[in-house]
Formats: structure tokens, sequence, C-alpha cells
């Protein structure tokens, strides 16, 4: 069995335990042992980071450049087998891990390009002969906390800018995808990144998560993940004077009104709440369905989900791959119950057999739902969603925006009104029309609103935000 160590200063490192990374697909196939640090690994990485720090700052542009566009050349270069890794490790199909493998290698390049454009502002001052310059600065050192739902994305989209700006990393991914995150640290290494700049420190988020919030050496901590998770981190780093960075849950509305294409509402929901098996911060959850078309949706989703095969992520024919453990199955069949309990017609949702043991579920949709029903409130993370009658757009505005979160919100109509009425009065970071909530550009900022996000956006050239701090400074001739 391969053993995978820690990257601590430039090292790959023993950390004491390992771990083993098990196919969700097939509980026989082991990916392979990763190491599970302890805290004191944890912060021999940040003291590596704060020491690389004082000339990583400083490098060339050029340098941190090429090191992010090899990175990114070799992901694609090697997308199949990154893709493989990712599908066999979270259980995503092998298309959406080729998929998103693909992603990060363009994430890097994007960051690449970044770190060429760096940008500041030259102004006059109000004294008449001073001028005023506003430069960007690296923060310092971040800590990098993901979660297990896109193992190369996620992490790609945060390491690649932290890098770009001129910030050390110490990146501790989510305990059930380390294989991903190792092949990145992997790939940086080859790339040549100089000792110390970017540590991988695999463990728990309780050790390895809080020794990197807790450090006074971190300047900034960017997570990924739960709500309650992120609020906790989110004090911990206020009263530490940290800067932070959140990205949290969702219950995405798509609401589909009376003039919709059926045949696209129908593909964006399934695509929306299944694909990926709904393991999606943004997965549409709540699907508002106005009157006119409401039995005609129904029957067509009942229809599309029940085609749907649910296997083996590695197998080509399969469509929805299996739920990522037994905690989260166990959440899955949880809020299926609660569902029948609340009044709900259920459809589908029952455990599979398949030819190897492995968490497969089949596809549920909640029919018969109103807005203040716990499924419709909580997130429940699996291949799920439900059905909300309303009477018109004016309801269905209301109900979307009707819930604490805020991430993304689709409409599917052909009324150019009712579109633009919806993407400006929707109270969600993203909006997509006639387009499943979830399957986001790389290259443009991608957050929520409300109890979805907290802080700066991630992606696109916002993401500079966050990864550097502004300086302004006068001058006299
Ligand atoms: P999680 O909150 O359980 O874990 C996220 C990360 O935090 C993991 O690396 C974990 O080890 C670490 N962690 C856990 N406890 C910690 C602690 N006390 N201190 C420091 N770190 C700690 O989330 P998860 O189950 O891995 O991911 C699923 C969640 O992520 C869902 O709620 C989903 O909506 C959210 N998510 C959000 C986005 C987004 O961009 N909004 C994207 C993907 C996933």
């Amino acid at each position: 069995m391969s053993k995978h160590q820690n990257y601590i200063a430039g090292e790959w490192t023993d950390s004491g335990e390992f771990q083993p990374n098990v196919n969700p697909s097939d509980l026989s196939d082991v990916v392979g042992e990763y190491a599970r640090a302890d805290a004191a690994s944890a912060r021999r990485a940040v003291d590596a980071a704060a020491d690389a720090f004082a000339s990583w700052q400083v490098s060339g542009i050029q340098q941190r450049a090429d090191i992010l566009d090899k990175v990114g050349s070799a992901i694609i270069a090697r997308k199949e087998e990154f893709g493989r890794l990712l599908s066999r490790e979270e259980g995503k199909t092998l298309a959406e891990g080729i998929g998103e493998a693909n992603r990060a290698g363009q994430i890097f390049k994007f960051f690449a390009g970044e770190a060429l454009r760096i940008e500041g502002e030259k102004l006059a001052s109000v004294r008449p002969g001073i001028e005023v310059e506003i430069t960007r600065e690296p923060v310092g050192v971040v800590g990098i906390i993901t979660p297990w739902n896109f193992p190369i994305a996620i992490p790609a989209w945060k390491i690649a800018p932290a890098l770009a700006f001129g910030n050390c990393v110490v990146f501790k991914p989510a305990d059930l995808v380390p294989g991903c995150a190792w092949a990145i640290a992997d790939l940086l290494h080859e790339a040549g990144i100089p000792k110390g700049v970017f540590n991988l420190v695999m463990g728990r988020g309780s050790v390895v998560g809080q020794a990197l919030i807790q450090s006074p050496h971190v300047q900034a901590i960017t997570f990924t993940g739960s709500v309650g998770t992120g609020r906790a981190i989110a004090v911990q780093c206020a009263e530490a004077g940290k800067k932070v960075q959140l990205e949290m849950g969702g219950k995405n509305p798509l609401v589909v009104l009376d003039d919709a294409d059926l045949k696209v509402a129908v593909n964006c929901a399934v695509q929306g709440a299944y694909f990926s098996t709904g393991q999606r911060c943004t997965a549409s959850s709540r699907l508002i369905v106005t009157a006119g078309i409401h039995d005609a949706f129904v029957a067509a989703m009942k229809e599309a989900i029940s085609k749907l095969v649910v296997g083996d992520a590695l197998k080509p024919e399969t469509q929805i791959g299996p739920v990522v453990d037994a905690s989260q199955l166990e959440q899955d069949l949880a809020y299926t119950r609660i569902a029948g309990e609340e009044g709900a017609e259920v459809f589908g949702g029952r455990t599979l057999e398949r030819e190897a043991k492995g968490f497969y579920l089949e596809p549920v949709l909640f029919v018969g739902t109103h807005n203040e029903m716990r499924i419709n409130r909580e997130e429940i993370f699996g291949p799920s969603a439900s059905v909300i009658r309303v009477t018109n757009y004016e309801e269905a505005l209301a109900v979307a925006n009707g819930t604490e979160f805020g991430l993304c919100a689709g409409v599917c109509t052909q009324s150019l009104k009712h579109a633009s009425h919806f993407k400006r009065h929707s109270q969600a970071g993203m909006v997509m029309v006639n387009l499943p909530t979830a399957g986001v550009d790389y290259h443009v900022p991608f957050g929520g609103r409300k109890g979805s996000s907290y802080g700066p956006r991630e992606q696109g050239r916002y993401a500079a935000e966050f990864y550097t701090t502004v300086k302004t400074t006068y001058i006299a001739p």
C-alpha cells in the first residue's frame, strides 16, 4: 500500500499516523494511505511558511507565473489520471472528475496570468505637487481549509491566487479526499516551488485546522465547508484579528415559470439537483414551480430521474456516482424520512446494491412541499430536491429569497421581463437564467450572500481582494 506523507518546508515528511483513503464506489478498494498529522506538524509547516515569506513576497512575478503555469499545464496534460483519482476517492463520475481536473488546470493557468497583472493606482494628491500611489501587497501566510466535494478545483482556486499574489501557504484538505491534495503538492514540488512557500498538512480539522487558525504566524484563513464550522472559524479569526473568507452552504432555488420551455427546465433541475450526486453547494435543492406548469414538470421530472443510472463512479455508463461516505448517506436517508413525516410525497430515495459494496442511493424528489419544512430550510447535500408549488412569479420570487442562504439562484422562463426582474431582485450571489444553478466559470467571481458566504469573493480578478492588502504611499518630489 502506497504511503503519502505531508509536504513541509520542501520535504516529504512523516507525521506519525496514516489513514486509509477508501473508494465510496467499492469499499474494498483503498486508494492509498495518507498522513494524519498532529498539531506540532501543522505548526512546523506554519513556521516554514513564515520563514519563506520574506523572500517569496518580493520574488519576481515571472517566477510565480512560471510555476503556476507549469502546474496548470501538468494537470491538464494528466487530467484523465487526476480525474480518475478524484472519482475513486470522492465518487463523482469519471466524466465529472476529469472535467473538474481540467478546470483546476485552467484555474492555475488563469492565476499564472494574474501574477503578471497585479494592479495599482496612481492619483494626484489634494496637496499640490504630491503624488499618491496605491499598491497591492501579499497578506503573509494563508491557511487554506477545504471541503471534500470538489477535491481538486476548490484547492486550486485558493492555492493559485494565494501564490500568484506572493503569499505563502499551509493547505489542509478535507480528511476524505487527501489524494488530489497530495497530487497538487507533488506538482508544485516538481514545478520548483521554493522551500516553505507551499506546505501540505493532511489531518483532522479539529487538530490541523485549529492549529492554523490559532497560530499567530498565520495572517489569513480561507475556508470552504459547512455553515457551523465556518461561523466558529470566523469568530476565532475576528478575535485574533485575522483576515477571513468563508464559502459555506446553500439551499439554492430554481424557479420554473409557466412560460418556461419544459425540456430546458427539467434539464436544469436534473443537472442542478442530482449531478455530482447532489453534493454541491450550488445544488438546486428547492424547485419552485408555478401552478400552470407544475403537474407537467413533476411528471417529466419523475420520468427523467427514474432513468438516471446510479453506479460505480468509474464505469462509463454511470450518471450518478455513490454518496461520499456512510455518515453523509445516513444524513440523506434521515432527510428522506423527515420529508415523509412532514407530509411530502417521496419519489425514490432507496439505497441500492451494486456489484461492489458502496454508498449507492437512488435520486429522490419530494413533491407537495412548502418552504417552511425542514427539508427546504436545511442543507441536505445529497441527490435530492423538493418541489414547492406557487401561484405566480411574485410568490416564486418571495419563496426563492425566503431562506437564510444566498449562494446561487436560477429561473427558467422565456419572459425577458421576469428574467430581468429576477436577476435584479434575487438575494443570491450568482443568478442563472435558463441554466442549472450548478456549473460556474473559472475566470469570474464565485460566492454568495447572507448565510452562504462571508468576506471577499473568490476567483477571477476579484480574488485579489482577499489575497492582497492595499498600501497607500504619498510621495513628495
Ligand atoms: P466541513 O465544514 O465539515 O469541513 C470543511 C473543512 O473544515 C474540512 O477540511 C474539515 O476538516 C475542516 N474542519 C472541520 N472542523 C474544523 C475545525 N473545528 N477547525 C478547523 N477546520 C475544521 O464541510 P465538508 O463536509 O467537508 O463540506 C461540505 C460543506 O461544504 C457543505 O455545507 C457545502 O455546502 C460546503 N461547500 C460550500 C462551497 C461554497 O463555495 N459555498 C463549496 C463546496 C462546499
